[in-house]
């Protein structure tokens, strides 16, 4: 019988369910996998972008684990590919590839100042509240009126990690340095702003609704914002997700701190739409002190238009949460525009002449962009697992297919890599860390730290 030897890189959801649509997949041919992940633990996102206090989504975790734990995929963790591995190393010794290496960079906001200092890209604040082992363990949390902007549910979770008491945080898995920068934090007022109207947003009702039940967090939307114009009627009228966002927000209306007056909270969640940023202003330093923006109004479609009206809000930080982005692979074709791996339903294609690039595959968020729910990597891997079953005919014709030899060729190069018995070590690590604290786990942050427990070269006990 032919076998199918598959190199899938990226251990995120979408790796890992690829992984397991192929192997419960009717075929006519044996699959062996190996699955290589540049960090010392997989899980992608599920790790290192859901917010900690998401302990559901979290969850989806365990199912992941038990695709890894049935023991039919290899795992190659802290392997880079691009460096430690290539794309020529995988022709000599795979039949195919998928690609699932998702998107961890900040979209681009293009107004003037933004590069300004105390101005973040939301995924880098995410990166370090989630602990990710390669952004720097300090966070500046210096500021007292911070502003977000971005309407979509990364904005809400970076809003409300900054508005959280950080003592609510802490039967989560956040990582002791986060907790220690959050204590710190002097932070008064949050200021999330959306260039569109509330029956606009791109969040979802159960993150919106879980902003309002923050202890000593007052929720402050303007009278201002609910002039709705026929469009947004009609779309509160016809979609049940905006229908349940405008109930929420309606509530709040009611509520004392509304408009900025009355509220006894420590902290302040502002919610501004209509309104377009224009400039990050600075001192001569080069601080952010405030943020420019215009006023909008419904265009009558949909959408919204200037009205010429500028107004100021104070701020000594700003976060962007306007998107992600994908990042290149050396010997990949790329879309430097939508930041993905240009592809036909996962079969990938070159980017000039829509050329079919035999043996390579895409799956996930670098497949289709960062848009988005776990659910959604599963139903792409279906489709570009079919492609690949039913492509039998041009994959690769490796020279050295053995099991053995890419194991070989990475102690040869000094990598460092580690498996998923390594994994389970290092998650056992991290619950017997948490335990003696009532939480479910404290995360190991530094990588050298992390590869070494996974490696077994470091007595887990010694370091408690
Ligand atoms: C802040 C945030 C919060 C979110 N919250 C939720 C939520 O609450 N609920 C929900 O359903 N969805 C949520 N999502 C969306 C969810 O995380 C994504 O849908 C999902 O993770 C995308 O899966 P993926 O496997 O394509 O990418 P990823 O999860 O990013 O996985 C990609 C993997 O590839 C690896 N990789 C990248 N480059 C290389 C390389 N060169 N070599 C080897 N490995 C590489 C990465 O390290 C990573 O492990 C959230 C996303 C973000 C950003």
């Amino acid at each position: 019988m032919t076998k199918l030897r598959l190199a899938i890189v990226g251990a995120g959801p979408a790796g890992i369910y690829a992984a397991d649509i192929l192997l419960k997949a009717e075929r006519k041919f044996d699959v062996s996998i190996d699955l290589f992940e540049q960090l010392p633990a997989p899980y992608g996102l599920v790790r290192y972008g859901v917010a900690p206090d998401h302990p559901r989504i979290k969850g989806v975790i365990s199912a992941l684990r038990d695709v890894l734990d049935r023991g039919d995929i290899r795992i190659f963790g802290n392997v880079r590919f691009g460096e430690d591995i290539t794309i020529d190393d995988l022709k000599k010794h795979y039949n195919a590839v998928i690609f699932a290496t998702g998107a961890v960079l900040d979209s681009d906001l293009d107004i003037p100042g933004i590069r300004a200092k105390g101005s973040y890209g939301a995924a880098d604040f995410v990166s370090w509240f989630d602990g990710h082992p390669d952004v720097p363990r300090e966070w500046p949390l210096e500021a007292e009126s911070v502003a977000v902007i971005g309407n979509g549910n990364v904005a809400l979770d970076v809003a409300r990690m900054l508005a959280k008491h950080p003592e609510d945080l802490l039967p989560t898995e956040i990582p002791d340095n986060v907790h220690a920068g959050l204590v710190a934090s002097p932070v008064t007022d949050v200021h999330v702003f959306g260039r569109r109207g509330p029956a606009q947003v791109k969040f979802t009702p159960l993150e919106l609704r879980e902003l309002g039940e923050l202890r000593d967090v007052d929720m402050v939307v303007y009278d201002e914002d609910f002039d709705y114009d026929d469009a947004s009627r009609a779309a509160i009228e016809t979609n049940k997700q905006v229908k349940v966002i405008d109930r929420v927000l309606q509530s709040w209306r009611q509520r004392p701190a509304a408009n900025g007056a009355g509220g006894e909270a420590s902290r302040r969640l502002h919610l501004h739409f209509y309104a377009k940023p224009l400039e990050v202003k600075t001192d001569a330093d080069g601080n952010v002190t405030a943020l420019a923006y215009e006023r909008t109004r419904p265009d009558g479609q949909g959408g919204v238009e200037g009205t010429g009206e500028i107004r100021e809000v104070p701020i000594q930080a700003l976060y962007r949460a306007v998107g992600y982005f994908g990042s290149p692979l050396p010997g990949v074709p790329f879309d430097k525009r939508h930041g993905v791996i240009p592809n036909h339903e996962g079969q990938v294609i070159r980017k000039d002449s829509n050329e079919r690039v035999p043996g390579v595959y895409a799956t996930g968020w670098i497949k289709r962009g960062p848009v988005g729910l776990i659910g959604h990597t599963k139903s792409d891997a279906m489709e570009t697992v079919r492609h690949l079953i039913n492509d039998q005919g041009s994959w690769w014709a490796p020279e050295d297919p053995s099991e053995n030899a890419i194991p070989a060729l990475l102690a040869e190069r000094g990598v460092q890599w580690t498996d998923l018995e390594g994994w389970h070590r290092l998650d056992e690590h991290e619950i017997a860390l948490g335990a003696p604290h009532e939480r479910a786990r404290i995360k190991v942050v530094p990588r050298d730290e992390m590869v070494r427990i996974s490696r077994g070269e470091e007595d887990a006990e010694s370091r408690r």
